[in-house]
């Protein structure tokens, strides 16, 4: 088929196992498909990793991706081992990566689901949460892993995932979260979601708490439409999604960036099935589709996605897909991608054909609003110790940081994990080695650091070992910190 589309420069990395057979079958496709690209091959992988490159790429590959902003991914094999990082990581946070898009749909009756007619698409956010990976051991019994999240963060991908449902006729973005708890954290998230929705009238938004909104996508998925989520979260959730939908296999995702997006297969690059011709090359053709799309060539997408399904429908497909009751026809890898070429140009029968939007995916969340600085004022601090002393008696404790405070800076409360123990405390919490105690500022004048300078000073010189400390600030008289549990 030809099109009349400019040829796009992009990227293509083939992988490692079965990655180089289906990438061949899937590019194979897209010619077939009539998509204009203009192909610049880069090595990433095992030999990459084994030629003394310990991220998988080698430096001259990110002039490529660069260059063209778009990288069309097959599975790769990261060494086990240390010093080995995965690739997939470094390529989303090195070239900023912060939305993780993974369409999650079911292809009932053709592939065996016990939820036909969901369709949902989780959107992740990639870049922040505790995936910064910035954790510490504090002591000897404590560990601790940060997570941050950020204005901008939750703007670009709350955006992100309104944008993707007008654009993809969806109705309604769904926000899971854990607010309840983390009132700062997820509080963030939630209110960033409500303000961005604002703009949406046209989508529906609804906010769930992750635990309640997990169960009910696993019990009743045909509810969701697209659900937009923390990092973490994210990670979880658009597993559940996939593995409910009955397709892990058949999955695509895209990673997108404001200056280069990455798109591949959920799957790894199953060495166990490696050379035999059998791999199902779909999971990274839903990839290469969602590519297409955001290059601009929805048209080429929608007839091939429409021959694939229906290459489906006529039960031709390869073995890794469950026996559902259907006729079945299993083929290899190259038959399987021969079978939907010879159907480009027919529509499926009997699941719903797919339409693509013709414009070109928008890409509005560039950047992110810069808010005017709120008046910072610092309130008082909580320094974490680490004390072991006696019997671990938070009493004890709060008598010498009693006697150490002034009445600048006054001792407040004592926490253990997160839950009071000085001033009245029960003796039934449990303590470990780690405290965090607060200090909260009396005057009507803002603290200084200096302050806080003089009361460390004091605690090291009363021979209290501090390791770390956290100040609490006000935002234009809102306050910026948690409560401990039992204030
Ligand atoms: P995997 O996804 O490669 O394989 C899991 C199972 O699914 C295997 O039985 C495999 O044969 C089967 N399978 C996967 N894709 C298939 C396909 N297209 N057709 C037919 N069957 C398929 O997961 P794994 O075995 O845990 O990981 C293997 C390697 O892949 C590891 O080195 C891992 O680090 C890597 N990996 C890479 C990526 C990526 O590059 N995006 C993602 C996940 C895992």
């Amino acid at each position: 088929m030809s099109s009349s589309h400019t040829a796009v420069p992009i990227t293509v990395a083939h992988g490692d196992g079965i990655g180089p057979a289906i990438m061949d079958a899937v590019l194979f496709l897209l010619k077939q498909a009539g998509a204009a690209l203009d192909i610049d091959t880069i090595e990433v992988g095992r030999e990459v990793y084994e030629s003394g490159h310990s991220t998988g790429i080698k430096p001259e590959a990110w002039d490529s991706l660069r260059r063209t902003g778009v990288l069309l991914k097959a599975p790769i094999t990261t060494p086990q081992g240390k010093g080995y990082k995965s690739l997939n990581v470094t390529i989303r946070k090195t070239l900023g990566m912060f939305a993780n898009v993974r369409p999650c749909p079911t292809y009932a009756p053709f592939i065996p689901t016990a939820h036909p007619g969901m369709d949902v698409v989780i959107v992740r956010e990639n870049e922040e949460d505790t995936y910064g990976g910035i954790e510490h051991r504090q002591t000897p019994e404590v560990t601790q892993c940060l997570k941050l999240i950020s204005r901008p963060g939750c703007e670009r991908i709350c955006r992100y995932a309104f944008e993707y449902a007008r654009h993809h006729e969806r109705k309604t973005v769904s926000c899971f979260v854990k607010d309840n708890i983390m009132k700062i954290t997820d509080g963030l998230f939630h209110e960033v979601f409500d303000q961005v929705a604002a703009g949406f009238p046209d989508i529906n938004s609804e906010v769930h708490i992750v635990d309640i909104g997990s169960a009910r996508l696993a019990n009743e998925p045909t509810q969701f439409d697209v659900i937009c989520l923390p990092n973490l979260y994210g990670d979880i959730v658009s597993d559940i999604a996939a593995e409910i939908a009955g397709s892990v296999g058949l999955a695509g995702s895209a990673n997108i960036g404001d200056e280069v997006s990455m798109f591949e297969a959920i799957h790894g690059s199953a060495p166990d099935i490696a050379g035999k011709g059998v791999a199902n090359p779909s999971g990274l053709l839903h990839g290469a589709l969602m590519m297409l799309d955001h290059i601009g060539q929805g048209d080429v997408a929608q007839t091939l996605h429409n021959a694939w399904l229906r290459t489906i429908e006529e039960g031709v497909v390869t073995a890794d897909i469950r026996d559902g009751g259907t006729e079945r026809k299993y083929v290899g890898t190259d038959a399987f991608a021969h079978a939907v070429a010879n159907r480009l140009g027919q529509s499926p029968e009997t699941l719903k054909p797919v339409v693509y939007a013709s414009s070109v995916e928008e890409t509005t969340t560039k950047g992110a609003t810069r808010l005017a600085r709120p008046v910072k004022r610092l309130e008082g601090v909580d320094i974490f110790l680490d004390w072991d002393e006696g019997d671990r008696d938070p009493n004890e404790l709060g008598k010498r940081l009693n006697a150490i405070a002034d009445s600048t800076l006054p001792l407040t409360m004592i926490t253990n994990r997160g839950t009071k123990v000085f001033p009245d405390g029960l003796p039934e919490t449990f303590c470990t080695d780690h405290w965090r105690c607060r200090f909260t500022g009396t005057g009507s004048d803002a603290l200084t650091n200096r302050a806080v300078i003089d009361l460390l000073t004091r605690i090291e010189d009363a021979g209290i070992d501090f390791i770390k400390m956290e100040h609490l600030y006000s935002f234009d008289g809102e306050r910026g910190y948690s409560r401990g549990q039992g204030e």
